[in-house]
């Protein structure tokens, strides 16, 4: 009889061990980070961003998990929404590079 208790357990690097306690069985999950802040007209989305495994061995793939929480800013929308893509690795750096590239420029003109 296989014993599979918790040590048994073979962790990614990035995994943190409370976070990935309640990710499915099998899977892997790293701490979430968010952006939040200074809102005070509440109609900013936030984001939720952690690395997730899924699957085991050889047939295993990294994702990169990202969830954009919006709030009701106009009137007609009523409830909170939250939408969540799973990005390979390498597209999540491409998308970051991305944001950074057009948030600078934004900045820029912005302080111009
Ligand atoms: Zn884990």
């Amino acid at each position: 009889m296989t014993d599979t208790t918790e040590s048994d357990t073979q962790h990614t690097a990035w995994c943190d061990p409370a976070e990935c306690a309640t990710a499915p069985p099998g899977w892997h999950q790293s701490t979430s980070r968010s952006v939040t802040g200074h809102d005070p007209e509440g109609i900013h989305p936030g984001a939720t961003v952690h690395a997730v495994q899924l699957g085991t061995g050889d047939d295993s793939h990294p994702y990169i998990d990202m969830t954009i929480h919006t709030e009701p800013g106009d009137g007609t929308d009523t409830e909170d929404q939250a939408y969540t893509v799973l990005l390979i690795p390498e597209r999540a750096l491409t998308l970051g590079h991305l944001l950074t590239t057009a948030a600078r420029a934004a900045m820029r003109q912005q302080a111009g």
